[in-house]
Protein backbone atom coordinates (compact mmCIF):
# COMPACT_ATOMS: atom_id res chain seq x y z
CA UNK A 1 0.00 0.00 0.00
CA UNK A 2 0.99 3.50 -0.94
CA UNK A 3 2.04 5.78 2.22
CA UNK A 4 -0.74 7.96 0.66
CA UNK A 5 -3.45 5.24 1.19
CA UNK A 6 -2.15 4.13 4.30
CA UNK A 7 -2.44 7.87 5.63
CA UNK A 8 -5.86 8.31 3.76
CA UNK A 9 -7.47 4.92 5.52
CA UNK A 10 -6.15 4.99 8.65
CA UNK A 11 -5.68 8.65 9.85
CA UNK A 12 -8.06 10.68 7.99
CA UNK A 13 -11.06 11.40 9.45
CA UNK A 14 -13.48 14.44 9.63
CA UNK A 15 -12.92 17.04 12.34
CA UNK A 16 -14.73 19.19 14.83
CA UNK A 17 -12.72 22.39 15.41
CA UNK A 18 -10.12 22.71 12.43
CA UNK A 19 -9.87 24.68 8.99
CA UNK A 20 -8.11 22.43 7.43
CA UNK A 21 -6.67 18.98 8.12
CA UNK A 22 -4.83 15.99 6.89
CA UNK A 23 -4.35 16.17 3.60
CA UNK A 24 -2.39 19.36 2.62
CA UNK A 25 0.99 20.57 3.39
CA UNK A 26 0.19 21.53 6.82
CA UNK A 27 -3.24 22.24 8.52
CA UNK A 28 -4.75 25.54 9.40
CA UNK A 29 -6.60 26.01 12.79
CA UNK A 30 -7.73 29.20 14.94
CA UNK A 31 -7.41 29.83 17.83
CA UNK A 32 -10.51 31.52 19.91
CA UNK A 33 -10.04 34.86 21.20
CA UNK A 34 -8.10 35.87 24.71
CA UNK A 35 -6.76 32.38 24.36
CA UNK A 36 -3.24 30.99 24.54
CA UNK A 37 -2.15 27.81 22.58
CA UNK A 38 -0.84 25.48 24.77
CA UNK A 39 1.88 22.72 23.09
CA UNK A 40 3.07 19.24 24.01
CA UNK A 41 4.65 16.47 22.41
CA UNK A 42 5.52 12.87 23.64
CA UNK A 43 7.53 10.16 22.13
CA UNK A 44 6.86 6.34 22.38
CA UNK A 45 9.56 3.69 21.11
CA UNK A 46 9.28 0.20 20.91
CA UNK A 47 11.75 -1.76 23.44
CA UNK A 48 11.91 1.81 25.40
CA UNK A 49 8.07 2.51 26.75
CA UNK A 50 6.12 -0.33 25.39
CA UNK A 51 7.00 -3.77 24.81
CA UNK A 52 7.13 -4.73 20.46
CA UNK A 53 4.28 -6.95 20.78
CA UNK A 54 2.22 -4.44 23.15
CA UNK A 55 -1.69 -4.59 22.25
CA UNK A 56 -1.99 -2.21 19.05
CA UNK A 57 -5.47 -0.82 20.01
CA UNK A 58 -4.07 0.09 23.37
CA UNK A 59 -1.02 1.44 22.37
CA UNK A 60 -2.93 3.97 20.25
CA UNK A 61 -5.09 5.38 23.27
CA UNK A 62 -2.33 5.52 25.46
CA UNK A 63 0.13 7.69 22.69
CA UNK A 64 -2.68 10.22 22.58
CA UNK A 65 -3.52 10.07 26.36
CA UNK A 66 -0.19 10.69 27.55
CA UNK A 67 -0.39 13.71 25.71
CA UNK A 68 -3.70 14.88 26.56
CA UNK A 69 -2.44 14.60 30.16
CA UNK A 70 0.02 17.31 29.78
CA UNK A 71 -2.98 19.73 28.98
CA UNK A 72 -4.97 18.55 31.64
CA UNK A 73 -1.79 19.37 33.81
CA UNK A 74 -1.69 22.94 32.10
CA UNK A 75 -5.55 23.38 32.55
CA UNK A 76 -5.68 23.49 28.97
CA UNK A 77 -8.39 21.95 26.82
CA UNK A 78 -6.80 19.77 24.10
CA UNK A 79 -8.06 20.00 20.69
CA UNK A 80 -5.71 19.42 18.06
CA UNK A 81 -2.92 16.81 17.60
CA UNK A 82 -0.34 15.49 15.06
CA UNK A 83 1.02 12.33 14.86
CA UNK A 84 4.53 11.63 13.32
CA UNK A 85 5.10 7.77 12.99
CA UNK A 86 7.67 5.23 12.17
CA UNK A 87 6.57 1.38 11.03
CA UNK A 88 8.90 -1.30 10.63
CA UNK A 89 6.49 -2.90 7.94
CA UNK A 90 2.83 -2.01 6.21
CA UNK A 91 0.69 -4.32 8.81
CA UNK A 92 -2.66 -3.49 7.73
CA UNK A 93 -4.52 -5.52 10.88
CA UNK A 94 -1.70 -3.10 13.41
CA UNK A 95 -2.94 -0.37 11.72
CA UNK A 96 -6.19 -0.33 11.62
CA UNK A 97 -6.15 -1.23 15.47
CA UNK A 98 -3.60 1.46 16.18
CA UNK A 99 -5.84 3.96 14.77
CA UNK A 100 -8.98 2.67 16.38
CA UNK A 101 -7.54 3.04 20.04
CA UNK A 102 -6.35 6.30 19.00
CA UNK A 103 -9.51 7.75 17.78
CA UNK A 104 -11.15 6.12 20.34
CA UNK A 105 -9.46 8.67 22.99
CA UNK A 106 -9.71 11.65 20.45
CA UNK A 107 -13.26 10.98 20.74
CA UNK A 108 -13.49 10.69 24.22
CA UNK A 109 -12.00 14.18 24.63
CA UNK A 110 -13.18 15.84 21.40
CA UNK A 111 -9.36 16.40 19.84
CA UNK A 112 -9.14 16.18 16.17
CA UNK A 113 -6.04 14.79 14.17
CA UNK A 114 -4.80 17.15 12.11
CA UNK A 115 -1.45 16.08 10.10
CA UNK A 116 1.37 14.28 11.06
CA UNK A 117 4.04 12.29 9.21
CA UNK A 118 4.40 8.69 8.48
CA UNK A 119 7.77 6.18 7.43
CA UNK A 120 9.16 3.08 7.87
CA UNK A 121 11.86 2.20 10.38
CA UNK A 122 11.87 0.80 13.87
CA UNK A 123 8.14 1.35 15.50
CA UNK A 124 7.98 5.11 16.93
CA UNK A 125 5.05 6.52 17.55
CA UNK A 126 5.47 10.55 18.67
CA UNK A 127 2.27 12.87 19.40
CA UNK A 128 1.91 16.45 19.68
CA UNK A 129 -0.89 18.43 21.43
CA UNK A 130 -2.49 21.50 21.47
CA UNK A 131 -4.50 22.29 23.03
CA UNK A 132 -6.59 26.16 24.31
CA UNK A 133 -6.23 28.02 27.90
CA UNK A 134 -7.35 31.36 28.60
CA UNK A 135 -4.59 33.40 28.60
CA UNK A 136 -2.67 33.79 31.69
CA UNK A 137 -4.61 30.66 33.44
CA UNK A 138 -2.17 28.14 32.90
CA UNK A 139 -1.19 26.12 35.71
CA UNK A 140 2.20 26.08 35.75
CA UNK A 141 5.06 24.21 38.04
CA UNK A 142 6.77 27.23 39.38
CA UNK A 143 3.54 28.36 41.40
CA UNK A 144 3.47 26.38 44.60
CA UNK A 145 3.47 28.22 47.81
CA UNK A 146 4.57 27.48 51.42
CA UNK A 147 1.45 26.57 53.01
CA UNK A 148 -0.11 25.31 49.82
CA UNK A 149 -2.09 21.87 50.39
CA UNK A 150 -0.68 18.80 48.31
CA UNK A 151 -3.43 17.00 46.48
CA UNK A 152 -3.53 13.99 44.26
CA UNK A 153 -6.10 12.39 42.17
CA UNK A 154 -6.79 8.84 41.88
CA UNK A 155 -4.77 6.03 43.08
CA UNK A 156 -0.45 5.92 42.92
CA UNK A 157 1.54 3.28 41.37
CA UNK A 158 -1.58 0.37 40.11
CA UNK A 159 0.38 0.68 36.86
CA UNK A 160 3.66 0.18 38.17
CA UNK A 161 2.24 -3.07 40.52
CA UNK A 162 0.53 -4.14 36.68
CA UNK A 163 4.05 -3.89 35.26
CA UNK A 164 5.61 -5.91 38.34
CA UNK A 165 2.99 -8.27 38.11
CA UNK A 166 3.91 -9.04 34.62
CA UNK A 167 7.60 -9.38 35.27
CA UNK A 168 6.67 -11.92 37.75
CA UNK A 169 7.52 -9.81 41.08
CA UNK A 170 4.49 -9.91 42.71
CA UNK A 171 1.40 -12.13 41.73
CA UNK A 172 -1.60 -10.68 41.55
CA UNK A 173 -5.52 -12.17 41.39
CA UNK A 174 -6.58 -11.67 38.26
CA UNK A 175 -9.13 -9.24 38.59
CA UNK A 176 -6.69 -7.36 40.82
CA UNK A 177 -3.98 -7.31 37.40
CA UNK A 178 -6.60 -6.65 35.41
CA UNK A 179 -7.60 -3.58 37.20
CA UNK A 180 -4.01 -2.34 37.28
CA UNK A 181 -3.35 -2.98 34.17
CA UNK A 182 -6.06 -0.96 32.60
CA UNK A 183 -4.11 1.85 34.27
CA UNK A 184 -0.72 0.84 32.95
CA UNK A 185 -2.41 0.48 29.27
CA UNK A 186 -5.45 2.43 28.83
CA UNK A 187 -4.66 5.47 31.02
CA UNK A 188 -7.48 8.26 31.65
CA UNK A 189 -6.11 11.66 31.32
CA UNK A 190 -7.35 14.25 34.18
CA UNK A 191 -8.75 16.70 31.81
CA UNK A 192 -12.18 17.91 33.39
CA UNK A 193 -10.16 18.32 37.09
CA UNK A 194 -6.85 20.27 35.09
CA UNK A 195 -10.33 22.58 33.44
CA UNK A 196 -11.55 23.19 37.19
CA UNK A 197 -8.06 23.58 38.86
CA UNK A 198 -7.23 26.84 36.69
CA UNK A 199 -9.29 28.74 39.49
CA UNK A 200 -8.51 26.54 42.46
CA UNK A 201 -4.91 25.47 41.69
CA UNK A 202 -1.41 27.23 42.19
CA UNK A 203 0.86 24.52 40.46
CA UNK A 204 0.60 21.03 38.84
CA UNK A 205 1.69 18.59 37.40
CA UNK A 206 0.68 15.17 35.77
CA UNK A 207 2.22 12.36 37.71
CA UNK A 208 4.00 10.30 34.52
CA UNK A 209 7.90 8.94 36.54
CA UNK A 210 6.59 8.90 39.90
CA UNK A 211 5.14 10.90 42.68
CA UNK A 212 8.08 12.07 44.28
CA UNK A 213 9.93 12.82 40.82
CA UNK A 214 6.77 14.68 39.48
CA UNK A 215 6.41 16.79 42.88
CA UNK A 216 10.15 16.95 42.67
CA UNK A 217 9.61 18.94 39.39
CA UNK A 218 7.20 21.41 41.11
CA UNK A 219 9.08 21.97 44.27
CA UNK A 220 12.34 22.34 41.84
CA UNK A 221 10.29 24.76 39.75
CA UNK A 222 8.95 26.93 42.94
CA UNK A 223 11.93 27.00 45.10
CA UNK A 224 10.26 25.29 47.83
CA UNK A 225 9.85 22.07 50.16
CA UNK A 226 7.35 19.77 50.68
CA UNK A 227 6.43 17.19 53.26
CA UNK A 228 4.47 14.03 52.45
CA UNK A 229 1.88 11.59 54.35
CA UNK A 230 2.59 7.96 53.67
CA UNK A 231 -0.37 6.97 55.40
CA UNK A 232 -2.42 9.16 53.09
CA UNK A 233 -1.45 8.30 49.93
CA UNK A 234 -4.13 6.92 47.82
CA UNK A 235 -4.05 2.91 47.22
CA UNK A 236 -6.32 1.24 45.17
CA UNK A 237 -7.44 -2.24 46.39
CA UNK A 238 -5.28 -4.33 44.93
CA UNK A 239 -2.58 -2.27 46.35
CA UNK A 240 -3.92 -2.57 49.60
CA UNK A 241 -4.16 -5.86 49.39
CA UNK A 242 -0.28 -6.19 48.95
CA UNK A 243 0.43 -2.96 51.11
CA UNK A 244 2.68 -2.24 53.31
CA UNK A 245 6.02 -3.78 51.95
CA UNK A 246 8.86 -2.53 50.56
CA UNK A 247 8.07 -2.65 46.60
CA UNK A 248 4.31 -1.52 47.20
CA UNK A 249 6.08 1.16 49.36
CA UNK A 250 8.34 2.22 46.33
CA UNK A 251 5.61 1.56 43.77
CA UNK A 252 3.37 4.31 45.03
CA UNK A 253 6.02 7.10 46.01
CA UNK A 254 8.13 6.24 42.78
CA UNK A 255 6.07 4.14 40.24
CA UNK A 256 5.45 5.50 36.85
CA UNK A 257 2.96 5.54 34.29
CA UNK A 258 -0.37 6.94 36.50
CA UNK A 259 -0.93 9.88 34.65
CA UNK A 260 -2.98 11.32 37.38
CA UNK A 261 -2.37 14.84 38.47
CA UNK A 262 -0.73 16.80 41.48
CA UNK A 263 -1.36 19.56 42.53
CA UNK A 264 -1.13 22.20 44.79
CA UNK A 265 -3.49 24.99 46.40
CA UNK A 266 -3.86 26.99 49.12
CA UNK A 267 -5.55 25.58 52.40
CA UNK A 268 -8.83 27.65 51.71
CA UNK A 269 -9.67 26.24 49.02
CA UNK A 270 -10.10 22.82 50.58
CA UNK A 271 -14.13 22.61 50.75
CA UNK A 272 -14.20 23.53 47.00
CA UNK A 273 -11.43 21.08 46.34
CA UNK A 274 -13.61 17.92 47.95
CA UNK A 275 -16.73 19.08 46.25
CA UNK A 276 -15.06 19.41 42.66
CA UNK A 277 -14.02 15.59 43.92
CA UNK A 278 -17.86 14.74 44.52
CA UNK A 279 -19.07 16.46 41.05
CA UNK A 280 -16.79 14.46 39.27
CA UNK A 281 -16.47 11.68 40.88
CA UNK A 282 -12.84 11.13 41.05
CA UNK A 283 -11.02 10.88 44.18
CA UNK A 284 -8.59 13.60 45.34
CA UNK A 285 -6.48 13.22 48.23
CA UNK A 286 -4.91 15.47 50.48
CA UNK A 287 -1.22 13.76 50.73
CA UNK A 288 0.90 16.70 52.47
CA UNK A 289 2.12 20.73 52.46
CA UNK A 290 4.30 22.71 50.89
CA UNK A 291 7.25 24.05 53.17
CA UNK A 292 9.54 26.46 53.68
CA UNK A 293 12.73 24.20 53.54
CA UNK A 294 13.94 22.99 50.44
CA UNK A 295 13.83 19.07 49.89
CA UNK A 296 11.02 16.22 50.17
CA UNK A 297 10.09 14.26 53.30
CA UNK A 298 8.31 11.67 53.50
CA UNK A 299 6.76 10.69 57.06
CA UNK A 300 6.40 7.08 57.53
CA UNK A 301 3.45 4.70 58.52
CA UNK A 302 5.06 4.66 62.66
CA UNK A 303 5.46 8.45 62.14
CA UNK A 304 9.02 7.89 61.14
CA UNK A 305 10.98 10.27 58.66
CA UNK A 306 12.15 8.11 55.65
CA UNK A 307 15.37 8.69 54.03
CA UNK A 308 14.70 9.59 50.31
CA UNK A 309 18.06 9.65 48.43
CA UNK A 310 16.77 10.18 44.68
CA UNK A 311 13.46 10.71 43.90
CA UNK A 312 14.15 9.18 40.19
CA UNK A 313 12.06 5.68 40.02
CA UNK A 314 15.76 3.85 39.42
CA UNK A 315 17.71 5.74 41.65
CA UNK A 316 14.76 5.65 44.43
CA UNK A 317 16.33 4.42 47.64
CA UNK A 318 15.05 4.11 51.63
CA UNK A 319 16.18 2.73 54.39
CA UNK A 320 13.66 3.30 56.85
P1 LIG B 1 4.65 15.95 2.99
O1 LIG B 1 5.34 15.27 1.88
O2 LIG B 1 4.20 17.35 2.71
O3 LIG B 1 5.34 15.78 4.32
P2 LIG B 1 3.05 13.68 3.57
O4 LIG B 1 2.87 12.82 2.36
O5 LIG B 1 4.04 13.30 4.59
O6 LIG B 1 3.25 15.19 3.11
O7 LIG B 1 1.64 13.82 4.29
C1 LIG B 1 0.49 14.10 3.55
C2 LIG B 1 -0.57 14.59 4.50
O8 LIG B 1 -0.87 13.57 5.43
C3 LIG B 1 -0.14 15.79 5.34
O9 LIG B 1 -1.28 16.60 5.54
C4 LIG B 1 0.30 15.19 6.64
O10 LIG B 1 0.12 16.10 7.72
C5 LIG B 1 -0.64 14.00 6.76
N1 LIG B 1 -0.07 12.84 7.49
C6 LIG B 1 1.01 12.11 7.19
N2 LIG B 1 1.19 11.11 8.07
C7 LIG B 1 0.20 11.21 8.96
C8 LIG B 1 -0.18 10.46 10.12
N3 LIG B 1 0.52 9.39 10.55
N4 LIG B 1 -1.27 10.87 10.80
C9 LIG B 1 -1.97 11.94 10.39
N5 LIG B 1 -1.70 12.66 9.31
C10 LIG B 1 -0.61 12.31 8.60
MG1 LIG C 1 5.73 14.05 5.37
Amino acid sequence: MLEFDLIQQHFTKTTNHTNLGVGDDAALISVSAGMELAISADMLVAGNHFFADADAFKLGWKSLAVNVSDMAAMGANPKWSTLAIALPTNDSAWLSQFSNGFFACAKAFNIDLIGGDTTRGPLTISVQIMGEVPRGLAIKRNGAKVGDDIWVSGTLGDAALALAHMQDKVTLPEDEFISCANSLHTPQPRVALGLALRDIANSAIDISDGLLADLGHILDASKVGAELQLQTLPKSQAMKNNFPNKLTQQMILAGGDDYELCFTAPVEMQAKIIRLSESLGLQLSHIGRITQSSGLIVIGLDNEVLKIKETGFDHFNQTA
